[in-house]
């Protein structure tokens, strides 16, 4: 009988690097104090004139710290990883590297990474593993997928991915597998934004022209700490440059802070203000008219609607001044067309979050700042060089209606982002049917989704379990077998076209363990499917040679620049001004809002509010960590190293304690004890903590025991239309431990 390991036995506690590194070198306190460093020109990796060291070699490739995808280049010293740096020739990123893709290094070479693959010798969650093959893991894997997809059909079979390289490549698996069953994390995130956006413009995620614009406001992006690296770079210069950004924050983030004016909103009701902007900007005919006749439908509506949301009545709601309202409004449309109200990412913690994103949309198309210098940017997918694709046969139809209820549920949710939620609930309620099997490629449900103890049950009630990752997350702690991924350092992805050119995430190294590239377990796990010729090729090389086939460039010169700038390349605008709606123009009163029954214009709708000595939980994110998915990063956690309780000095007076005593934060779902942290720097009706923290697994021992999970608090609140979690819908009351 093959040996049995506990966590412990897995992952010793050798270090390959020392597991300290000076704050500066993870970029705190560096330009603008939020942590984005340039290269250092000393390493010489920007200076071809520069020889490298006999056994230094320098690779270019991708960060994968975050989704943001920036440029690096990677110093090998004999075989280790020295240092990253930026790569000065990506967009994403202008050379610059956050502190979470300055860490990069540890992120492979911790001692936790999973090193080869492990199925399960215990009670699922016992923590008690075998080592396998990864032949026997992937036939194992393949042996279970095929039972259940025989004996109850394939929809009981769910997968599950996050925005990744290979997220395609997982897509091509789970169509030919044959499930309707996808879940993504952007129910979790800004479903609200893009159906929002999708049901005004017809596309669910403009661009933002932060150079040339001259007014920018932000409701529920936190640039300075949910870093965007060149996006973050470009508002501190918009800050640097004397343009007026207005943040509108129950609580003084980092980007309130780099702001010309805070406005301490009250959580949820965002779109109040918005309503009373445009209120004033139709009062006193501020809007584009010619714009506005030419490219949208439904003005007259709005008209109507706004009649009565005066900044007097905004004030009452939202708590910002009547007159800052009208100060702003005029001043923005003074601005326009360089005037953008961000379309956000996390305004979605409300089920009304979609009216809010309806009235950012609205407001946008009022200002006609459609594709004009210093405003929203229209799709860039006509702009931006085309790989080559794979040829496969047609998928098999998927059998059978969606957990998640997209869209017997929720009509207006595009299926692309689902409801993540309502499919672990339905896992749960085995309705409409029942559940059996979970494949998870780089996810932590159990960590993102809300009632956390839910979402444990859900993987303790299913016959079969397998998660795809490079440690040993949360959700992989309750799996039967896990196949561990390559880091992102030594391993190859899909190619990324950023408009004419195309980069690619290539090793800096050889897999430190016996490891894969996902490109490689989707396509040997479909090959002991039976599903092989849905991704036709034989290796990674041969993938990437496929993608790069209509491109007059070799691989090897691609992998040797680390991108390939495509010769007489011109963008195409020519559809710039095709909107892909209903009426094909900028929908202020939507078509599909109208036959489905709903409020065609942006509304308002009264957010719940707390009871008495209740508080509104508000999550959100730091600059030195990526959602739940570096905390176990010992470089980081030196820099952040846990999660804290914002309370207000007031609250904190009543209940008699002062920063760093613990806590207890009590929701209807969950309690947990933290630390706290006094401020003057939130609203005293709310509670703020970084999600991210308070981890399950003992397999990330680093961050195993430090801090708290937002999830263990967190309701399940969905709004019907986006399909977002209102998380901010969650209330709290806090005592001292
Ligand atoms: Fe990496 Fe930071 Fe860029 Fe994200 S923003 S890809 S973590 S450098």
């Amino acid at each position: 009988m093959s040996k049995v390991y506990t966590w412990d036995q897995l992952f010793s506690r050798r270090q390959f690097i020392k597991g300290t590194v000076a704050t500066a070198a993870l970029g705190v306190g560096a330009t603008a104090g939020i942590g984005l460093l340039a290269p250092e020109s000393s390493l010489g990796i920007n200076n071809p004139a520069q020889t490298p060291a006999k056994g230094v070699k320098y690779v270019t490739t991708i960060c994968e710290q975050c989704v943001w995808r920036c440029g690096v280049i990677a110093k090998v010293e004999n075989g280790v990883v020295k240092k990253l740096e930026g790569n000065p020739n990506h967009p994403n990123n202008l050379g610059k590297l956050c502190p979470r893709g300055n860490a990069g290094i540890e992120t492979m070479y911790s001692p936790d990474r999973i090193k080869f693959p492990l199925i399960r010798a215990g009670a699922r969650g016992s923590g008690l593993w075998r080592k396998a093959s990864w032949d026997e893991a992937l036939s194992y894997t393949a042996e279970q997928m095929k039972k259940i997809k025989d004996k109850y059909g394939a929809k009981v079979m769910m997968f599950n991915s996050t925005d990744n390289l290979s997220q395609p490549f997982f897509e091509i698996l789970l169509k030919a597998y044959g499930t309707p069953n996808y879940g993504t994390q952007r129910s979790l995130c800004f479903n609200s934004m893009t159906t929002g956006f999708l049901y005004t413009y017809g596309t669910p995620q403009p661009g933002t022209d932060f150079s040339h614009c001259k007014y920018m406001i932000f409701s529920g992006r936190n640039l300075a700490e949910g870093i965007s690296n060149n996006e973050t770079q470009e508002m501190i210069e918009m800050v640097a440059k004397g343009v007026k950004v207005v943040v509108l924050d129950p609580r003084f983030s980092k980007t309130a802070s780099k702001a010309t004016e805070w406005l301490p909103v009250r959580p949820g009701t965002d779109s109040a203000f918005f309503l009373g902007l445009i209120h004033v900007i139709i009062a006193e005919k501020l809007y584009n008219e010619t714009f506005v006749k030419r490219y949208t439908q439904g003005l007259e509506d709005l008209v109507t609607e706004v009649k009565d949301y005066t900044p007097e009545w905004a004030e009452k709601k939202c708590e910002i001044a009547a007159t800052t309202i009208q100060r702003i409004a005029r001043d923005f449309a003074a601005a326009a067309p360089a005037a953008i109200a961000h379309p956000n990412w996390r305004t979605s913690n409300f089920v009304n979050s979609f009216q809010t994103e309806r009235a950012i949309a609205v407001l946008n198309a009022l200002m006609g700042n459609w594709a004009q210098p210093g405003g929203l940017i229209p799709d860039q997918e006509m702009s931006t060089a085309k790989l080559g694709v794979l040829t496969h046969p047609p998928f098999p139809p998927a059998q059978g209606i969606r957990l998640d209820g997209v869209p017997w549920q929720y009509p207006m949710v595009p299926l692309a982002y689902g409801v993540i939620q309502t499919m672990r609930d339905n896992i749960l309620t085995g309705k409409p049917y029942e559940a059996k099997g979970w494949l998870i490629s780089r996810q932590n449900p159990v960590l993102s989704i809300p009632e956390r103890q839910k979402t444990i049950n859900a993987l303790m009630k299913l016959d079969f379990v397998a998660v795809i990752d490079i440690q040993a997350s949360d959700t992989a702690y309750y799996a039967d077998v896990i196949l561990p991924e390559s880091s992102y350092l030594e391993r190859y992805d899909g190619l990324v076209p950023i408009k004419n050119k195309i980069f690619i995430r290539q090793p800096v190294i050889e897999p430190l363990y016996d490891t894969k590239s996902c490109l490689m377990i989707y396509k040997e796990l479909a090959d002991k499917l039976g599903l092989g010729e849905f991704l036709p090729y034989k290796d990674e090389l041969d993938l990437l040679s496929q993608q790069l086939k209509p491109f007059p460039v070799s691989l090897e010169a691609l992998k040797s620049a680390g991108h390939y700038e495509v010769e007489n390349f011109k963008e195409d605008h020519s559809k710039d001004f095709e909107f892909q709606t209903s009426s094909g123009k900028i929908e202020i009163s939507s078509s599909i809002m109208a036959q489905m029954g709903k409020k065609a214009v942006p509304t308002w709708n009264e957010p719940p509010r707390p009871e008495a000595d209740h508080y509104y939980l508000l999550t959100g994110k730091t600059a030195q960590h990526t959602q739940m998915f570096t905390q176990n990063n010992r470089w980081l956690l030196e820099v952040f190293p846990v999660n804290r309780a914002w309370l207000h000095t007031s609250v904190a007076k009543k209940i008699g304690v002062k920063t760093d005593d613990e806590v207890v934060l009590e929701s209807e779902v969950g309690k947990v004890n933290i630390k706290a942290y006094v401020t003057e720097g939130i609203r005293p009706d709310c509670i703020f903590m970084v999600g991210g923290f308070g981890h399950v697994s003992k397999g990330l021992k680093s961050a195993y025991g430090l801090g708290a999970s937002d999830s263990a608090l967190h309701k399940t609140v969905t709004d019907p239309i986006s399909g977002g979690s209102a998380l901010s819908e969650t209330f709290v009351t806090v005592t001292k431990a």
